[in-house]
């Protein structure tokens, strides 16, 4: 069997799919692409292929992705991990095809039934946050995630701290003692400002409280995570084994990999590996389509220190189509109480509706992260 063509389709609200095609007539699909930056992943995507893929056997999985992350001198961050990320689970896909099993089968087989899921919910003030919650609840969800701030100066003030807190009450009013509910900051505090934060959300104990600090500060990281009880999570910027690292030494809880960024199932698979071998739980980030998350399912249900799946279905920011719009059969993600099922077909699991993408290809706005600024007019953290 051989790769024949390499196709990407940039489809709304914001993601790039990638479809590889076998003489044998097999298709695999993946999902390569950086939130606002889908364009330049594109050309990343097309380059690797031409370079490594094309006229070669789809079935050397783990060489490709060698060359493919390694075969250039330069090489890593968000771009590169990312395109090779999508190509990877495309490559995992045609192998549960030709092999006809799903690719957490490959990887030795299932470790449970059900993975948890959670959902997000927006809203600032804490009224509307208990009704976002409240109104997850009642459709199923065991655990939410919600921002913890707006924008943030370098040191929040009391007035921050209490709109903080407020949120978090607010948030387990609407899910009792036994939900959950994960607090992300975005990197929006400095270390300091971080610290108090995180001080005043202990009474509400959340899961876990994500990005205290940008990921060029998990230097510091450790100053938070021995300031405080709670659960620290990051991940999601880091895109390797060897960025993660850092951060498991700052003693996190939790490592949040994204399936499109660092490197595909092959080397979220690992970066899970390691994680296990400092106590430390992943909790795949995924605010991305459907072949995003087949592969987060994939890992999912391989990887015995999975804790909990972000998704996007209903998520608050995005507009013009869902995950769901692109999926032949949507039952695969259909939830049961706050859980999805072990997905059985071949591959990743999910079959798409290949007419949709194509008809959707192009059509999107390109989409980039609000730019924000501090009063002063200063630049600020999104
Ligand atoms: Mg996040």
């Amino acid at each position: 069997m051989k790769i024949t063509r390499v196709e990407t389709f940039a489809v709304p609200p914001r993601w790039l799919f990638c479809r590889i095609e076998t003489d044998d007539g097999l298709v695999g699909w993946g999902e390569p692409v950086v939130e606002g930056r889908a364009a330049t992943v594109r050309t990343a995507v097309h380059e690797l292929a031409e370079q490594f893929l094309v006229g070669a056997d789809p079935l050397r999985v783990e060489d490709h992705w060698q060359l493919m992350t390694k075969g250039s001198f330069y090489r890593g961050g968000p771009v590169l991990s990312s395109a090779v990320a999508g190509l990877d689970q495309a490559l995992w896909d045609i192998a549960g095809k030709a092999f006809g099993a799903p690719a957490h089968q490959l990887l030795g087989g299932p470790v449970r039934e059900r993975a948890r899921a959670y959902c997000w919910v927006g809203g600032d003030a804490p009224a509307e946050v208990r009704d976002q919650v409240a109104a997850q609840v009642e459709a199923g969800f065991t655990a939410v995630k919600m921002n913890g701030s707006g924008r943030m100066d370098r040191l929040p003030n009391v007035a921050d701290l209490r709109r903080i807190a407020a949120r978090a009450e607010a948030a387990r009013e609407a899910l009792g003692p036994e939900g959950d509910f994960a607090v992300d900051f975005h990197g929006r505090f400095s270390v300091a400002g971080a610290i108090r934060a995180v001080g005043v959300l202990e009474p509400y104990a959340p899961m876990f409280v994500e990005e205290p600090v940008l990921p060029e500060h998990t230097h510091l990281l450790e100053r938070v995570t021995g300031a405080t009880s709670l659960p620290v999570a990051t991940g999601e910027r880091l895109f390797s084994r060897a960025e993660v690292l850092p951060a498991l030494r700052a003693g996190v809880a939790v490592l949040q990999p994204d399936l499109s960024h660092a490197g595909g199932l092959s080397e979220t698979r690992r970066i899970a590996a390691l994680a296990e071998t400092y106590d430390v739980a992943i909790a795949p980030h995924c605010p991305l389509g459907p072949l995003a998350l087949a592969a987060s399912l994939q890992l999912a249900f391989c990887t015995p220190n999975f804790l909990i799946q972000e998704q996007s279905i209903g998520i608050h920011y995005h507009s013009g189509a869902e995950l769901l719009d692109y999926v032949a059969d949507p039952e695969v993600f259909r939830f049961h109480a706050g859980h999805l099922l072990r997905p059985t077909g071949p591959g990743l699991g999910v079959e798409i509706d290949e007419r949709a993408v194509r008809a959707a290809d192009g059509t999107a706005e390109s989409w980039h992260n609000p730019v924000w600024r501090h009063p002063d007019g200063s630049f600020a953290e999104w």
